[in-house]
């Protein structure tokens, strides 16, 4: 056996994944397609360290996120990554979505989340004056990290653990062998590579599915759909008008979160992301001017000041989704795949929001489902 442990992607999970595992395991490879971390969702994101507001009770969602950001912070302190617990306000802007953040300080209680307060308009306007709500929830314990730090830090980590990094190498095949698997690598110099390993942990986002399908696991129930959130800047001067997040109520199935304002590590202000799923799984990180128009209407409902030239087009992201359009919330797919016949094969699909907050978390759960 060459390897013990085989982590699949190289975004912020495998590398919390791998950091955490090559702490007490020998001979852990992380491998990527890319000649360096990050390159796909995991740098393509708000940045949210997320408080665990919106999930259903009992959800891994809800207790990873909520545990997640606990490990997050403590891992910032200790390691410097540069973060801000700026907090977050989630507002009302009419009568009828007041009980809708009752309702959600409610859920979150439920889930641990028990810091929440509700506030009127004038601490509002302490808080953020040019911000206009009739009430607000204000979440003390959301804040923002440095992303690129972060895995730059697991990666650090894992290197001085003893673990092995394969950058460059894309995982084309997957065979279940008596002792475990074997698999097969597409390398930087174009040519194939086989090795085998004991453990494979799946944690490959955006292609999850296609590399889960490699050893056998075909299942519509974890077919992922590319769900595309756009963003737009806010332009500068006018950014220093906002000190932390602030988000609309979020729309009824938790698609997304609304087009919220998130609050950068430098000062920055992007508006997003929307929320559209793309008709293939093609990776189209393109920004639709188009939208302007919606995401000003959308956001002037609370930011008073916003002008339409106040925006420019920024970014995108895409969501690793196996919530199909319309379908009520889907939980993280996380499973050591022994009940079909793979012991050994851990697969994490759908691994969207919260998945940065709860990447720490994640790499506990998983590890706890490792048996050499
Ligand atoms: C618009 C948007 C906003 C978000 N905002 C937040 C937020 O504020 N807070 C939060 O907590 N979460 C947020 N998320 C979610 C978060 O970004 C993701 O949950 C997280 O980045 C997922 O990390 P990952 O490591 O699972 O996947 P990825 O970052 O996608 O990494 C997967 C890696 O696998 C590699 N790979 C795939 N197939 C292969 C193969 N066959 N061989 C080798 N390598 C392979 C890829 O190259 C890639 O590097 C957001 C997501 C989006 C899209």
């Amino acid at each position: 056996m060459d390897a013990q442990i085989t982590i699949i992607g190289a975004g912020v999970v495998g590398l919390a994944i791998a950091e955490r595992v090559s702490k007490e395991f020998n001979d852990v490879f992380l491998i990527d397609k890319y000649p360096t971390f990050g390159q796909e969702t995991s740098s393509r994101n708000s940045e949210v360290i997320h408080a665990g507001i919106y999930y259903p009770k009992g959800s891994l969602k809800s207790l990873l996120c909520v545990e997640g950001k606990r490990l997050l912070y403590d891992y910032c302190k200790e390691n410097d990554v540069p973060y801000k617990n700026c907090g977050k306000l989630i507002v009302a802007t009419s009568e009828d979505e007041i009980p809708i953040i009752e309702g959600i300080q409610k859920t979150a209680f439920n889930n641990g989340v028990e810091d929440l307060v509700i506030i009127d308009k004038s601490r509002i306007a302490e808080l953020e004056p040019s911000v206009l709500a009739l009430k607000a929830i204000f979440s003390p314990s959301t804040g923002i990290v440095d992303s690129h730090s972060l895995m730059k830090s697991y990666e650090t980590g894992t290197i001085n653990n003893g673990g092995h990094i394969v950058y460059g190498s894309e995982v084309t095949g997957i065979k279940k062998i008596e002792s475990g698997f074997e698999i097969t690598l597409f390398d930087s110099d174009k040519s194939n590579y086989m090795f085998t390993s004991k453990i494979v942990i799946n944690s490959a986002g955006l292609t999850s599915d296609k590399v889960s399908e490699m050893v056998g696991i075909v299942d519509d129930k974890l077919k992922i759909m590319f769900c595309k959130g756009e963003y737009f800047r806010l332009r500068p001067p006018k950014n220093h008008l906002i000190n932390r997040l602030v988000y609309p109520v979020p729309v009824h199935n938790l698609e997304g979160i609304g087009i919220h304002v998130t609050v950068e590590m430098n000062g920055g202000v992007k508006l997003g992301p929307d929320v559209t799923y793309l008709q293939s799984n093609k990776y189209d990180y393109k920004v639709s001017p188009f939208k302007q128009e919606a995401f000003f209407k959308s956001a002037r409902k609370f930011l008073p000041f916003l002008e339409y030239d106040d925006l420019s087009p920024e970014m995108a992201g895409i969501r690793p989704k196996i919530q199909k359009p319309g379908d009520p919330v889907m939980d993280f797919y996380i499973k050591e795949e022994k009940e079909r016949g793979y012991p050994g094969f851990i697969n994490l699909i759908g691994i969207e929001s919260p998945g940065l907050t709860s990447s720490l978390a994640i790499a506990n759960y998983v590890k706890k489902l490792i048996s050499i």
